[in-house]
């Protein structure tokens, strides 16, 4: 082993052992905001639910811990489904499940009139009606490790998880939260910049992302061309790039919110340029990144910035491959782990 994968293992270790000693808990701001949605309630009421709730806050009211707050409420792409009957968690609500009502909407445009009635606790059956396999909802309770949460997370391909707890007495659910994958990381980021210092090698070295067979759109493709290609290749993000493979921006599938708002499903058929000239002002941009920046500086945009994937691009803009959240979550939790247990 050389010094160089000595020091990158030593830093690894020394994240995963932070993991072990942490729980879901930990990575909670300090005062956060949960939208958790009834099952009985109309999908298309959902959807504007979402929207009015992610609006962001003014930074100047909320003091010194604004940015932390900001990215907390910018959070809510997703919220925790109750059944009131039964008083269980039900599910999760994500913009998978407005992709599949939208695939639904493809697959039998007939029942339109339909779908406008369609409440959340119809969400499987249109799994079902779609073919597709259900994403699988698994909870962990806050109290936790966070490393074995991380480990359930990578196990399930489930990228976000919602956090359960239990009353003793009376064994009802509780739902405290839900941790992404971005929340995850971005708590290793802050709290462990001693140790992702150690992480020097270079993405190309430690082959992180993906570079081949890479799903790509162009502007003028429509937004409902996108989606089927995200559904198909079972991703969340397609990058749009020019005639010359240029990278121009990224679709990704919480961009599908805004086209589908108050039930209005003609937008699909806009292109990607338009639908995308409607993101909301404090939209954080695009990150990318080359495939010589070393893992270090990656955590340091992650710590800094609100970074959902990393465009990997030569020196002209090419587009190269891709890093998602998941990449950066495998390699960090899982690489070199058969060899220490040898
Ligand atoms: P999320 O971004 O929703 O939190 P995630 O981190 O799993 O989830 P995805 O974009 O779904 O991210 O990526 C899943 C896998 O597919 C990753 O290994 C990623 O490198 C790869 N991938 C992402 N985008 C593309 C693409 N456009 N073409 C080919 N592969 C991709």
């Amino acid at each position: 082993m050389s010094p160089l994968d000595k020091e990158q293992m030593q830093g690894l270790r020394q994240i995963r052992d932070f993991l072990k000693v942490r729980t879901s808990y930990d990575v909670l701001p300090l005062s956060f905001r949960l939208i958790i949605l009834d099952n009985d309630l109309l999908i298309k009421r959902s959807l504007n639910i979402l929207i009015q709730n992610s609006t962001t806050p003014d930074a100047r009211l909320l003091g010194p811990d604004a940015e932390a707050d900001r990215t907390a409420s910018l959070d809510i792409v997703s919220a925790p489904i109750w059944d009131s009957h039964n008083s269980t968690f039900a599910g999760l609500l994500t913009s998978t499940d407005y992709i599949n009502v939208i695939q639904y909407y493809c697959q039998f445009p007939d029942q339109l009139n339909q779908i406008e009635d369609f409440r959340l606790n119809r969400l499987r059956d249109i799994e079902k009606a779609i073919g597709v396999v259900p994403l699988e909802t698994l909870s962990v309770h806050p109290m936790q490790p966070l490393y074995e949460a991380c480990r359930q997370m990578l196990k399930t391909r489930a990228r976000r998880i919602p956090l359960i707890d239990v009353d003793d007495e009376t064994g009802r659910q509780t739902v405290v939260s839900v941790i992404t994958q971005y929340r995850i990381l971005k708590f290793i980021a802050v709290n462990n910049e001693n140790n992702t210092v150690m992480l020097k090698k270079t993405v190309r070295e430690i082959s992180l992302g993906t570079y081949t067979d890479l799903a790509t759109a162009r502007m003028g493709n429509t937004v409902l061309d996108v989606i089927h290609l995200m559904v198909e290749r079972n991703i969340s993000a397609v990058p749009i790039v020019d005639k010359e493979n240029r990278v121009r921006n990224v679709f990704e599938a919480v961009d599908v919110i805004p086209c589908i708002k108050g039930g209005v499903y003609d937008e699909l058929e806009s292109s990607v340029g338009d639908a995308l000239s409607k993101r909301a002002d404090d939209f954080p941009g695009i990150y990318t990144c080359t495939e010589e920046d070393r893992l270090d500086s990656i955590f340091d945009t992650v710590r800094k910035s609100r970074v959902h994937r990393l465009i990997v691009v030569d020196n002209e803009s090419h587009l190269k491959g891709m890093i998602s959240l998941s990449d950066i979550l495998k390699y960090v939790l899982l690489h070199g782990e058969e060899d220490e247990h040898a």
